[in-house]
Parts: structure tokens; sequence; C-alpha cells
């Protein structure tokens, strides 16, 4: 029931042709929580211009942690991993946008923060691989896998930020 002139500003927003729009799955872990991080991460997520659609804090248990990092059940690392990952409580997010995945990927950095460029999460917040404060999806398909696997469907929320016309043209 919008006005056709709302129409005209929020049409190309719905418009796909203008770019897949992805979802993310990003979690600040539990030391990011200990050390007080969790409102500058979120905010590095919100000032760059995607969409927030789920945030909860959590108390991940050991069969979803186990699930959550399944690929990675071989390393060496990964009894310590799943130690870490529900050690304290972590902050779930889903994020919403055009290339939100890769996007969200360049502002956490590498997966070793003394290896991560200053100016991303990692690079400016963290020291070492085993205490590196977030984690952000590596693919579209993992975005959608992880956020189903870490929220549930009413905790997601479609909306229309006001300034979805100042972020796109
Ligand atoms: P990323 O989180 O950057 O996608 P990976 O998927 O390779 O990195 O690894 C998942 C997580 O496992 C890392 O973020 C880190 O917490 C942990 N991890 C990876 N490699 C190591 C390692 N060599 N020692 C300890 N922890 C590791």
């Amino acid at each position: 029931s919008r006005s056709s002139k709302q129409s005209g500003i929020f049409l190309p927003h719905l418009i796909a042709s203008l770019g897949e729009i992805e979802q993310t799955y990003i979690m600040v872990k539990p030391d990011g929580v200990q050390r007080g991080l969790v409102g500058e991460i979120i905010s590095r997520f919100e000032k760059k211009g995607f969409k927030l659609t789920g945030l909860k804090l959590f108390q991940c248990p050991k069969d979803l942690a186990e699930e959550h990092y399944k690929d990675l059940k071989a390393k060496p690392f990964f009894p310590k991993l799943i130690d870490y990952i529900t050690s304290g409580p972590v902050v779930c997010m889903a994020w919403e946008g055009v290339g939100v995945v890769a996007s969200a990927r360049k502002l956490i950095g590498s997966t070793d923060p003394l290896q991560a460029e200053p100016g991303t999460i990692r690079g400016d917040l963290a020291v070492q691989t085993g205490r590196n404060v977030v984690h952000g999806s590596d693919s579209p398909e993992n975005g959608k896998r992880e956020i189903a696997l870490w929220f549930n469907e009413n905790e997601i929320n479609q909306w229309t930020p006001a300034q979805a016309p100042w972020l796109r043209e």
C-alpha cells in the first residue's frame, strides 16, 4: 500500500539484476564478548551499510559448535576450537546485502590476526589465530547453512532500512 512515489524510491532496491542479495553469518566469538568488542564489531558491518536481519547473545552447545565447524573435524586444533567457541556466550548475527559474504570476509581480515591488514577487525583487534574474535561465512551457500544452524526462522527479520535509497542508486 505504498504510494507510487515511494515505490519509485524503493523498487530499485528490490530488483535482483542489481546483484545477488546474499546472507552471511557473522559471530562475535567468546573472546570478543569477554573483551567488550561486541559494539565495535557490530558497528563495522552497520557502518558499511549492510542490513542486520538477526542478532542474539547465545551460549553455544558443544554439538552445535561441532556441526558448525564440521569441515575442520580432522584438524589437530579441532578439540581446542570447540572448547574455545563453547567457553562463553557468543553474539550471533545474520547480515544481508549484495556482495555481503566476500565483503564481510574482507572487513574481518585474514584468519591469523598477525597477517590481517590494519583496518580489518582481526588486524585491528586481535593477535592470535586461536583468539581471532569473529567468524564470517566463507560462501553464500555456507551463509544460508550457518544462519539456519544458529537461528530459528522466527529470529530472522525482514525490514527496509530508512537509509536504503542513500546506499544504492
Ligand atoms: P576463518 O575463520 O578465517 O574462515 P578457518 O575456517 O580456516 O578460518 O578456521 C576456522 C577457525 O578455526 C578460525 O577462525 C580459528 O578460530 C580456528 N583455527 C584455524 N586454524 C587454526 C590453528 N592453526 N590453530 C588454532 N585455531 C585455528
